[in-house]
């Protein structure tokens, strides 16, 4: 017998971590991923991956996969399978009841930053378009909230002005609340490179942590938690006071400037200094290089984002830019780092509560018309539905009765991690959709459907810098998994029928019954036919992006938006015009106060934790924990800690701590960091109880969230730390 040849193929492909968007391209064999390598012609990461993307080929397989769907027996605990059928008729007979009995309130969807384009926009086609209800959020809401409602308040618009380049274009380049050396790698990759090429780039790094991405600062900034809106005033106060401003610019493309100026005046050198506990000669230092540099770009992640002040902080940091015109030039803007590989591509999509397709608003009556002539539907509600933590607490009253939570781990990711299983606990029905049977969410789900993961299906994605990539499928998904959107499409269908056997009244004459409902309504066949249909939804909208296509995409590589019809390229910045997306036309100044955490130190929790990541392993670990050498340099989940606080402790390197809050506590093994603040302890976010079963560190963490981008405060929990006495 002669052996069968095994096929070398190739598909190009994204990274499925960080919002970086790094391509990839898969070796495979038309059945299994064989290996990943970076792909030269991405404009992203130009063929070079971090360990976290060098390693995926060895993520991909496991025991773990869901591979049909299952339904769970709550009092045993045991899984039994089902066909799709039965799971789909099962799932919409128990929301059809729900939705006829208390209305379409009663359900909700919890979807995520790494969910495609296409499965965003079905989903939340289906929320608010089909079903009624507007309670559909995601796990974005965790990561870049705070940038969206910064964006939008600031400059008219969620959207990221600069690309990718200009982090080679930049004279200064200011990082605040970002350790990108572990969270985007390749980027800092690309900064390195920079500072190696042009020692007199100026960089500035403001962080509560001295983290790696210290190491390249000539400024290092090492704030107090929570302080950085006085940062930013007291950088303020001195580009007045040091005549740095473009006056300029701010009359001609600013509003609200003789407010902010007047609420800086207050932000003295010295003041500011005493409130983010750093000299005043440091604070000078970084205004004086942020005032005299040509082009300034100031990047940010999670460090000023997960804050129940985050949307000021955002604000409060553009302000900076806008005060002295830096902005779309090159090496010049705001610059958020996206968390999550599309977390942009939700955005776009609507994916949120408050949010519609093309950058709309639920609130916005001439939105919602654009958006029911577009869907073809009657209307929309027009009350914007939960974020996140107010979502799984309306779960837990019971006035959500069941959620459907796609592609993410609530149940280790979210704040306060008690209040999330008592509401899945609660709910008649918790539905999961993912690709791995073993998170612990799954523990709380009656229902499970198997998702299709990376490299089993095609996909659209949106990186940090507003490029969409095109995933090809290199390999089928395992068993009977299918593709998200393929998935709500199913569900629509099931869930009209379903609506129809309850004689539910239908919204409008349209359709003569649900079942018909559904099927105009969801009438996507395949990838493609969702996208067309997405980009008449962005048509003549500031994310235009009406002249691409999957050939497009393929043949010219990934593209930023805007991109309309008969554009030859994306555009790389915006407001090079100094024309801004508000009524007026120009940019707004915004002027908070600073204010202090939502949960200060006391006598009983006199240590400050702070949440984050680390270089090798990517939220709760799905993925990397399947991964033996992303274990090298972190083996386990740890505490960090100042060495005259361990001393104070009597803790010593290596002991088990016991770190308690308000909420609850955990063990973790302690690590004596003489670069940590005196006061500080830090844990790394993605132990879950697989990896670490006393260590889940959203036990202690508090559901406080920013009252405008609903943003929980992960960077910020008052705990005690005592060592961990076992008998
Ligand atoms: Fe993946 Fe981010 Fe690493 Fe790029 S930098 S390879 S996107 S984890």
């Amino acid at each position: 017998q002669q052996s069968v040849p095994l096929q070398r193929l190739e598909s190009k492909s994204v990274c499925p971590y960080c919002g970086t968007g790094c391509g990839v391209i898969i070796e495979h064999d038309g059945q299994q991923i064989t290996g990943v390598r970076g792909d030269p012609d991405h404009p992203a990461n130009y063929g070079q991956l971090c360990s976290k993307g060098s390693t995926l080929h060895l993520s991909c397989h496991g025991s773990d996969r869901a591979s049909e769907p299952l339904r769970r027996d709550r009092a045993s605990g045991d899984w039994t399978a089902l066909t799709w059928s039965e799971a789909l008729t099962q799932m919409a007979g128990s929301w059809a009841e729900i939705i006829h009995r208390q209305g379409p309130q009663a359900v909700a969807l919890y979807v995520s930053g790494q969910l495609p384009t296409e499965d965003y926009y079905v989903a939340n086609k289906l929320a608010k378009g089909f079903i009624g209800t507007n309670h559909i959020d995601t796990n974005s809401r965790l990561c870049m909230a705070s940038a969206v409602t910064g964006y939008k308040l600031s400059l008219g618009m969620d959207s990221v002005p600069c690309a990718y380049e200009d982090l080679e274009e930049t004279d200064c380049l200011f990082i605040v609340g970002a350790n990108v050396a572990y969270a985007h790698p390749i980027l800092f990759r690309r900064i390195e490179a920079a500072k190696l090429r042009r020692p007199e780039l100026k960089i500035i790094v403001a962080d509560p942590r001295r983290t790696p991405t210290a190491s390249i600062a000539d400024i290092f900034l090492p704030l107090q938690p929570g302080t950085d809106v006085a940062l930013f005033h007291g950088i303020l106060h001195i580009l007045i006071w040091e005549d740095h401003i473009d006056r300029d610019f701010i009359a001609t493309h600013t509003e609200g400037w003789e407010e902010l100026k007047a609420r800086v005046q207050n932000y003295t050198p010295q003041r500011v200094a005493e409130i983010c506990h750093i000299s005043e000669a440091e604070l000078r230092a970084a205004a004086q290089a942020f005032g005299e540099a040509p082009s300034v770009l100031s990047l940010w992640c999670q460090g000023l984002n997960q804050s129940s002040h985050g949307t000021d902080k955002n604000s409060s940091l553009i302000n900076l830019h806008l005060a002295t015109g830096q902005i779309g030039r090159p090496g010049a803007g705001p610059f958020s780092l996206t968390g999550q590989p599309n977390a942009m591509g939700g955005r776009e999509t609507g994916g949120m509560p408050a949010l519609l397709p093309g950058h709309r608003e639920v609130a916005n009556p001439e939105h919602r018309s654009e958006m029911t002539t577009l869907w073809g539907v009657s209307s929309i509600h027009p009350q914007p539905g939960y974020t996140a933590v107010p979502l799984f607490q309306a779960v837990e009253r019971g006035e959500i009765e069941s959620i459907w939570i796609s592609c993410t781990n609530p149940v280790l990711s979210m704040p306060d991690q008690q209040q999330v299983q008592r509401a899945l606990n609660r709910a008649r029905l918790v539905v999961l959709q993912d690709s791995y049977l073993g998170t612990e969410t799954a523990d709380y789900s009656d229902l499970l459907l198997p998702a299709a993961s990376w490299g089993e299906r095609e996909a659209l994605v949106t990186n940090s810098e507003r490029r969409i990539s095109h995933l090809q499928k290199a390999v089928p998904a395992p068993g009977e998994a299918r593709p998200d959107w393929m998935i709500y499409r199913d569900f629509a269908f099931a869930l009209g029928a379903a609506l129809d056997q309850l004689q539910h009244p239908l919204p409008d004459q349209r359709d003569s019954s649900w079942h018909d409902r559904a099927q105009r309504l969801f009438d996507f066949p395949d990838s493609a036919s969702i996208f067309r249909e997405y980009q008449r939804c962005t048509q003549g909208r500031d994310l235009d992006i009406s002249g691409l296509d999957f050939a497009l995409l393929d043949n010219q590589g990934p593209q930023q938006w805007p991109f309309p019809a008969g554009a030859k390229s994306g555009q790389k910045r915006l407001y090079s015009d100094g024309v801004f997306p508000t009524p007026s036309g120009r940019a707004r100044f915004h002027a908070p106060e600073f204010q202090g955490v939502a949960e200060e130190i006391d006598a009983r929790y006199p240590l400050r934790l702070t949440t984050g990541r680390l270089r090798d392993q990517w939220h709760s670990m799905s993925r990397t924990g399947k991964v033996a050498a992303l274990f090298a340099s972190d083996e386990e989940a740890f505490l960090e800690i100042h060495p005259e606080d361990a001393q104070r402790l009597k803790l010593k390197n290596e002991d088990l701590a016991r770190i308690v809050s308000r909420r609850g506590h955990n063990v973790l093994r302690v690590r004596i960091q003489k670069d940590l603040q005196l006061g500080l302890v830090f844990a790394p976010m993605h132990f879950g109880r697989r990896f670490a079963p006393a260590a889940l560190c959203n036990q202690l963490t508090l559901p406080a969230i920013d009252p405008v981008s609903g943003e929980p405060e992960f960077k910020h929990t008052a705990v005690r730390v005592e060592p961990a006495i076992f008998p």
